[in-house]
C-alpha cells in the first residue's frame, strides 16, 4: 500500500469530497484534485492562520475549494480563479452541495488577468493556494506577494513535478518555472517557507 492510500484510508469517508471526485469522473474532467492528505492540511492551515479571505488559483471541481472553505472562520470568504467556465460551474455546484455556496466567488478566465483586476480593486488576502498551470507559478507568487496581508500563507501544489525539479536532465519551461518558484518560496527575504515532499510536493510559505 502506498503512503497516500494509507492516509486516504485513515481520513475515512467524506461525502462532500467524494461527490467532487464522482462529478469530475462523470463530467470527464481531469482527475487531478489535491491529494486527500494535503486537502486536510489546507483546512488546518487556513484555520491555524486565522485567514478570513482566501484565494485559490485553479478550481477544477471544487475539492480544494471545499477544503479551504472548511478552514475559514465565521464571515470568511473564498475567491476562486478558474480558466474554464464549465470547470467553475462544476466547482460551484459542488461547493453549494457542501454548504459553501454563499462563501465563494468564481472569476473565470486566465488567472493572471483576474489577479491584476483584484489588485486594481484594492483586494487583499490572507491565504493563497496556487494550483493551476505550472509555468505560471512564479507570476502567481508575484501576485500573491502583491495581494498579501502581513502574515499571509502561500501554498503551491505539485511543486516537485514528480521528481523533475531536481533532475538535472529536465529543463523544460514547467521545470524552470517550478525551480524558480521553490527557490523564492524558501529564500525570498519576505518569506519563511519549506517544501513537504509527500505526494507530488507541497511548498508552503508565510509572509513575514
Ligand atoms: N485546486 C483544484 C483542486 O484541488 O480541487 C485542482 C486544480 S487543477 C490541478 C488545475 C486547474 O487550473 C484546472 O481546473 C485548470 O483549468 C486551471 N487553470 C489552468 N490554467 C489556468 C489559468 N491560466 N488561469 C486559471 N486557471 C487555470
Amino acid at each position: 500500500m502506498e503512503a497516500g492510500n494509507y492516509v486516504h484510508d485513515l481520513l475515512g469517508g467524506d461525502a462532500d469530497l467524494e461527490r467532487v471526485i464522482e462529478s469530475i469522473k462523470a463530467l470527464g474532467m481531469p482527475e487531478i484534485s489535491v491529494a486527500p492528505g494535503y486537502g486536510r492540511l489546507l483546512t488546518m492551515l487556513v484555520r491555524m492562520s486565522g485567514a478570513k479571505q482566501a484565494l485559490e488559483i485553479g478550481a477544477l471541481g471544487g475539492y480544494s475549494g471545499i477544503c479551504l472553505a472548511r478552514g475559514l472562520g465565521e464571515g470568511g470568504r473564498l475567491m476562486s480563479l478558474e480558466l474554464l467556465p464549465h470547470f467553475a460551474d462544476a466547482a460551484r455546484t459542488n461547493m453549494e452541495a457542501a454548504g459553501f455556496g454563499e462563501r465563494v466567488e468564481y472569476r473565470i478566465g486566465d488567472a493572471k488577468d483576474n489577479l491584476a483586476k483584484l489588485a486594481g480593486e484594492g483586494r487583499r488576502f490572507d491565504f493563497f493556494f496556487i494550483d493551476a498551470d505550472k509555468e505560471g507559478y512564479p507570476v502567481y507568487l508575484d501576485w500573491a506577494l502583491a495581494l498579501a496581508n502581513p502574515g499571509a500563507v502561500i501554498v503551491g501544489d505539485n511543486t516537485l513535478l514528480r521528481g523533475r525539479v531536481w533532475n538535472p536532465e529536465k529543463n523544460g519551461p514547467s521545470v524552470a518555472a517550478m525551480r524558480a518558484f521553490n527557490e523564492r518560496m524558501l529564500n525570498d527575504e519576505r518569506l519563511t517557507g519549506t517544501i513537504l515532499p509527500g505526494y507530488d510536493g507541497l511548498t508552503v510559505a508565510m509572509v513575514k
